[in-house]
């Protein structure tokens, strides 16, 4: 007689929050290929303060340091003013 005892397959470890993604569309964000500050490959993109990081990395990176203010997104755009001319 055989007793198939499975143990339990671990349930996946849920996110412990959801990643908040960044607004990186502004045209200073692009600039030559360099290293990433965060996982050492190339990017063309860069933070605010000039890093060569990519916006995955950071979105990454905010998550981990909650209440850092390293990367940020872009401020929004006017787009939705009520002020029109
Ligand atoms: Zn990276």
């Amino acid at each position: 007689m055989r007793t198939r005892r499975r143990p339990a397959p671990a349930p996946p470890e849920p996110p412990a929050a959801p990643v908040p993604l960044l607004d990186w569309r502004d045209g200073p964000h692009f600039a030559w290929h360099e290293r990433c500050v965060l996982c050492r490959k190339t990017t063309p993109l860069r933070s605010h303060a000039g890093e060569a990081v990519h916006k995955t990395c950071v979105e990454l990176w905010n998550a981990e340091h909650p209440g850092e203010t390293r990367f940020v997104s872009d401020p929004p755009k006017g787009g939705k003013g009520k002020d029109h001319a």
